[in-house]
C-alpha cells in the first residue's frame, strides 16, 4: 500500500466507508445458500436448490433457493425474499436484528448503531410485558446474567464447589467453554448485587425469571448455589437457564427458567445450536433426557444429540427437527420412561412427517444413562449400536404388546391388537390428509403384522372418518391468482432495473400504487418508487431492502406479503423470459402496450368494497413505513438529507 499523504483528503475519501455500506457488505458476505442451509437441509436441483418450506406446513420440498439471484421462494405459500428476509422470518427478527445476526455470521463489523432514547424505548414494542420489558430486554438480561454466572465459575472461592462438581462429573474444560457452563453463588443476593452494582434494569431480570420478588417487595436470586447451563436458541442466543443443585440437600435437583417472551420449552431443544450441523449431516437427531446427557454425548464426539427440557417430544420440536433431518431417535434410560415417551410421541408422529424411533439403553448395557455409558472405554461403540438398533415407534408399540401377551390365546391376542389399532386411529388419523392416512394405515398394518384390510375394518368399527379433510394450509388467496399485465411489468422492472430508464413518465404512471388490485403488489410498487427516489434503482434487491427495512415484524398479522410478492413477480418474469434480456425487454413492452391500450378504454372498476379494503391496508403500510424510517433513519445517510 503506497504511503498516503498525512491528513490528505484523498485518503479519507478512499477509506471511509459509505454511510449505508453496512447492508451491502453484509449482503455480500451472506450467500443465500449458506444462510438458508444453516437452518434447513437443501438438495441441489440443477442450478438451484430445493427444500421443505419452513413458512407453511410443507410436506414436500416447495421452496427453492436461487444462488444466481440470491433469493428464496416458495411456490406454495408465496414466501420469498433475500437472505435478510429469510433470517427475519425464520428467526422472527426485525431488520436490525437480522443485520446484526448476518454480520456476526459473516465476520463483518458494523458501524455502531445508536437509536435515539425515544426509539430505544419503543423498539420492538409490538411484544412486551405489562411491566414494559421487551424481547430485547429479556435477551439482554439473560446475556448479562450469563456473564455473571461464567465469571463466578472462575472465582477462587465462589466457584470452587461448582468446579469440584464439574471435575467429579468428568466434564472437560472444552465443553465447559463450548456450552458456557457457569455457577450461581451460595447466597440470595449474588446476581442482585451485580445488577445493582452495574445499574442494570432490575425489571427485565424479574421478567426473565432470574430474580424473584418477596412478599415485602424485596428481591432475591432465583438460582442459588447451582451449576448453571445456559439454554440457547438455534442461533446461540441465551433464552433461559437450567440450574443443577450443587448441594444434595437442595430441592429440586434441576430448576429451569420459567417460560418468557423468548423461552418456550415445547419449542426448545437443549444443545441444538451445537448439534444442528451434525444432525443435518447424519439425517438423524437423537433426543436424550437431560443436560448432562447432551453434554456427555458432545464431549465424546457424538454430536447429533439434543435434549428436551423436561417435556416429552412435542409437535414444536418435531417441526424444527424435520427441517434438519428425516429421523428422530428418542433414547431412554429404562423401559418405563421409554413407554411413557412413546405414548406421547404417537400424536407427534401423526402431525409431522418425520420418522420416530425408540431406543433404550437397557438390554445393551448396565449403564443407567448415556453419561455413565460414554465414560466407559467402549461406551461410544455401544451408544452407536443402541441408536442403530432403534425401533420404529409403531413397531415398538406392537412388539411390546406382543411381549405382554406372551402365552395368551390367539383370540385374546387378536382382540388386543385390534384395540391397539383403534387407539392409534383415535389418536389422530382423522386429522391426516387422505394420502398420509393411507400411508399410515400401511405402516400400522406392517407394525401390527395384519393386512391393511384389518386396519380399515377397525377404522370403520371405530369413529367415522370424515370423507373430506379440511386442508391445514390456508394460503393467502392472492398467491394463486394469475398475474396481471401490470404485475408482470412490475416484475420486469424488478428483474432488470435498466428498463425503468427506457420508460416515459406516462408509462411510469402505470406503476402507481393505486392501480394495483393486490395489496402486496401495491406495496411492492410503492417500495419501487421509494427506491427510484433514493437513486438506488428498481432492482429486486434494492426493493427488497426498502421493504425489509421498513417491515415492522416478520410475523405480522397482515395477510399482505410484499417481500414474497416481489420475489414471486421477479421470478415469474425471469422464468418466462428464460434469462434472455431481449425476451424480457419484449415482455415489458408488450405489458406496457396492453396497459396503455386498456387505460384508453378505461379499466373496469373493482367492487367498491375490495378497493377500499386494500386502500386501507396500503395506507396503514405507508404509515408504518414512515414510522420505521424515523426509527432506523440513522442507518442510511440519505434519510437525514431533507430531499422529501
Ligand atoms: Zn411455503
Amino acid at each position: 500500500m503506497p504511503n498516503a499523504p498525512a491528513g490528505g483528503v484523498d485518503r479519507v475519501s478512499l477509506y471511509q466507508p459509505q454511510p449505508n455500506d453496512d447492508v451491502q457488505r453484509v449482503r455480500d458476505a451472506s450467500d443465500i445458500v449458506g444462510v438458508v442451509g444453516d437452518c434447513i437441509t437443501l438438495k441441489p436441483k440443477g442450478r438451484e436448490y430445493v427444500c421443505v418450506c419452513p413458512f407453511h406446513d410443507d410436506h414436500s420440498p416447495s421452496m427453492c433457493v436461487v444462488p444466481a439471484k440470491q433469493i428464496f421462494h416458495c411456490f406454495v405459500c408465496g414466501a420469498g425474499g433475500d437472505a435478510f428476509t429469510f433470517v427475519q422470518r425464520y428467526h422472527s427478527m426485525d431488520f436490525r436484528e437480522a443485520l446484526t445476526y448476518l454480520a456476526e455470521r459473516g465476520n463483518i463489523e458494523l458501524t455502531p448503531f445508536k437509536p435515539s432514547r425515544q426509539n430505544q424505548s419503543d423498539s420492538n414494542n409490538d411484544q412486551q410485558y405489562p411491566t414494559g420489558s421487551t424481547k430485547q430486554d429479556i435477551l439482554a438480561a439473560n446475556e448479562q446474567a450469563q456473564a455473571y454466572f461464567r465469571a463466578l465459575l472462575t472465582h477462587p472461592d465462589h466457584g470452587s464447589t461448582a468446579r469440584a462438581l464439574i471435575d467429579r462429573r468428568g466434564i472437560s474444560d472444552d465443553i465447559v467453554e463450548r456450552f458456557g457452563i457457569g455457577t450461581s453463588a451460595d447466597r440470595w443476593d449474588g446476581l442482585l448485587m451485580t445488577i445493582d452494582g452495574k445499574g442494570y434494569n432490575t425489571q427485565a431480570f424479574t421478567d426473565a425469571g432470574l430474580l424473584k420478588t418477596r412478599d415485602n417487595g424485596g428481591q432475591y436470586d432465583a438460582m442459588r448455589n447451582r451449576l448453571i447451563f445456559p439454554i440457547c436458541d438455534q442461533i446461540g442466543r441465551v433464552i433461559g437457564f437450567g440450574g443443577r443443585r450443587i448441594n444434595d440437600d437442595d430441592d429440586p435437583k434441576y430448576l429451569n427458567s420459567p417460560e418468557t417472551l423468548v423461552f418456550n420449552k415445547s419449542r426448545t431443544l437443549y444443545g441444538l445450536n451445537h448439534a444442528q450441523r451434525a444432525i443435518k449431516r447424519e439425517r438423524v437427531a437423537v433426543i436424550v433426557e437431560g443436560y448432562t446427557d447432551v453434554i456427555a454425548c458432545h464431549q465424546h464426539g457424538v454430536e447429533h444429540v439434543v435434549g428436551t427440557l423436561g417435556t416429552a417430544l412435542t409437535k414444536g420440536h418435531a417441526t424444527i427437527l424435520r427441517r434438519l433431518c428425516d429421523t428422530v431417535v428418542l433414547l431412554f434410560d429404562g423401559d418405563q420412561a421409554g413407554q411413557r415417551a412413546a405414548d406421547r410421541a404417537i400424536e407427534v408422529l401423526f402431525s409431522e412427517t418425520i420418522d420416530i424411533k425408540i431406543a433404550a439403553l437397557s438390554g445393551h448395557t448396565e449403564a443407567k444413562d448415556p453419561d455413565e455409558l460414554l465414560s466407559q472405554p467402549d461406551g461410544v461403540e455401544i451408544f452407536n449400536k443402541v441408536i442403530d438398533n432403534a425401533v420404529d415407534l409403531l413397531k415398538w408399540r406392537f412388539d411390546r404388546l406382543r411381549a405382554e401377551l406372551a402365552g395368551a390365546g390367539a383370540a385374546r391376542v387378536t382382540q388386543r391388537i385390534e384395540e391397539e389399532i383403534r387407539t392409534l386411529l383415535d389418536l389422530g388419523i382423522e386429522k391426516l390428509s387422505p394420502m398420509r392416512r393411507q400411508l399410515m394405515i400401511r405402516q400400522i398394518a406392517g407394525a401390527a403384522g395384519v393386512s391393511e384390510q384389518v386396519v380399515k375394518a377397525s377404522m370403520r368399527l371405530g369413529r367415522r372418518v370424515p370423507a373430506s379433510i379440511e386442508p391445514k394450509d390456508t394460503m393467502p388467496q392472492e398467491t394463486n391468482a394469475p398475474l396481471t399485465a401490470r404485475e408482470m411489468l412490475l416484475g420486469c422492472l424488478l428483474s432488470d432495473p435498466k428498463l425503468w430508464l427506457t420508460m416515459s413518465s406516462e408509462e411510469h404512471d402505470l406503476m402507481m400504487t393505486s392501480a394495483f388490485r393486490s395489496a402486496s403488489s401495491a406495496m411492492v410498487a410503492q417500495a419501487l418508487h421509494e427506491s427510484v427516489e433514493n437513486g438506488t434503482g428498481t432492482g429486486l434487491h434494492e426493493v427488497l431492502r426498502e421493504l425489509s427495512e421498513t417491515m415492522i415484524h416478520a410475523d405480522e398479522q397482515s395477510t399482505a406479503d410484499p417481500v414474497g410478492r416481489a420475489t414471486l413477480l421477479c421470478r415469474t418474469v425471469e422464468q418466462q423470459s428464460e434469462g434472455s434480456d431481449e425476451r424480457l425487454a419484449r415482455m415489458m413492452r408488450e405489458c406496457t402496450r396492453a396497459l396503455v391500450l386498456n387505460q384508453e378504454r378505461s379499466e373496469p372498476t373493482q367492487s367498491q368494497h375490495t378497493e377500499s379494503d386494500e386502500l386501507d391496508q396500503l395506507r396503514a403500510f405507508a404509515a408504518k413505513q414512515q414510522d420505521m424510517r424515523k426509527k432506523y433513519g440513522t442507518m442510511r445517510g440519505r434519510l437525514s438529507g431533507g430531499d422529501g
